[in-house]
């Protein structure tokens, strides 16, 4: 098997090369909420070295970690988060195979950015992912879809970073995929880079229409116009969550600056200076009322991180 990263077996070893980790750092730029504290130490490596510097610092040091790829998928506690905050977003490389159809991308690549190359490769499978905001190390752990497809119709192997230290190289079978879930969503894995199997034989034009048609409709159907999560729960198995929230008149429903959107209503924005603390407010204030009304507990499919008030 061909990776990205050089070295990548056995055990992690650093080699003296200097990761830079920055104290108290404020989280919200880089979410796309943009909400959220600080981080009490925050990293960002661009290369192996740095990654290899920066685990070792952190097993010394006994901190807690946090993995964050685009910060898509957060909400991050006003309060902030304690220990050492990772983002893999700086993992950009990738590499189409034209012998195996098959396309190797390091974690922090945008998977939009992957989609829009294979469509203009003429390469099918990804056209799916255009309005996607997160990185592929994002995607294979939410299984990230959308359009009745997701990451793990096409995902070969996936290379990772236990927190000891050892690499592995895991198969869809590994994963327990279900919807938006996966095993790694245990966080006890970090996902170095990821290979997707796709089909050759298209052409350019054919792919990038499919690819273009598919962002317009979610454009015409979701607000991307403020900042948000995406969808902020899962859909239960009868009813969308949408339309479930649809149901009870919570459009424009308001919490301070978070606001539940009138375009699609399982989408909470930040129609401005939202705290992280009111997005929270709005989640279980819309899960209360689902339950009571529905007998029916939503899921977030939002990641929740740090501390916040009781309901
Ligand atoms: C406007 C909008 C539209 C969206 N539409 C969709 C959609 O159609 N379908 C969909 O599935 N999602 C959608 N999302 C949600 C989000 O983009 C996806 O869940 C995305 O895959 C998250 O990727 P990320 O890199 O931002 O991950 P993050 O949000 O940074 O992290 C998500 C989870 O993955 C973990 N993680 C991230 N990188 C790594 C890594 N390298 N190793 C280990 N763990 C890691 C984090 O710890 C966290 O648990 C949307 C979001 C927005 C804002």
């Amino acid at each position: 098997m061909t990776h990205l990263f050089p070295s990548l077996s056995g055990y992690i070893k650093s080699h003296g090369a200097m990761g830079k980790i920055h104290s108290n750092v404020s989280l919200a730029p880089y979410t796309s909420y943009k909400v959220g504290g600080k981080a009490q130490w925050y990293a960002t490596p661009h290369n192996w070295q740095e990654l290899q510097a920066t685990f070792e610092w952190f097993s010394s040091k006994n901190l807690s970690l946090t993995l964050l790829g685009a910060g898509s998928n957060l909400l991050i506690s006003d309060k902030g988060i304690e220990g050492l905050v990772l983002s893999t977003r700086n993992f950009r490389h990738y590499q189409f195979n034209e012998e195996t159809g098959c396309v190797t991308v390091a974690a922090g690549r945008p998977i939009v950015s992957v989609a829009w190359q294979a469509a203009k490769k003429g390469w099918l499978g990804l056209e799916w992912a255009v309005g996607i905001p997160g990185t592929v190390g994002g995607a294979v752990v939410m299984n990230a879809g959308a359009h009745n497809k997701c990451i793990a119709d096409l995902l070969v192997n996936v290379v990772v970073l236990s927190y000891d230290g050892k690499i592995k190289t895991l198969t869809p079978e590994d994963l327990n995929y279900n919807y938006r879930t996966s095993f790694l969503q245990n966080g006890k894995y970090l996902v170095l880079e990821a290979t997707l199997q796709l089909q050759q034989g298209f052409t350019r034009e054919e792919i990038t229409k499919k690819t273009q048609e598919n962002l317009q409709k979610r454009k015409s159907s979701q607000p991307y116009d403020k900042p948000s999560c995406g969808s902020v729960f899962r859909n239960p198995s009868s009813y969308s969550a949408g339309w479930l929230i649809e149901q009870l008149g919570l459009k424009g429903h308001r919490v301070g600056d978070a606001e539940i959107s009138h375009c699609h209503a399982n989408f909470i924005l930040n129609c401005g200076h939202a705290k992280a603390e009111d997005i929270f407010y709005l989640i279980r204030y819309v899960q209360q009322k689902v339950q009571d009304h529905w007998s029916l507990l939503l899921e977030p499919e939002v990641k929740i991180l740090g501390e916040f008030s009781t309901f």
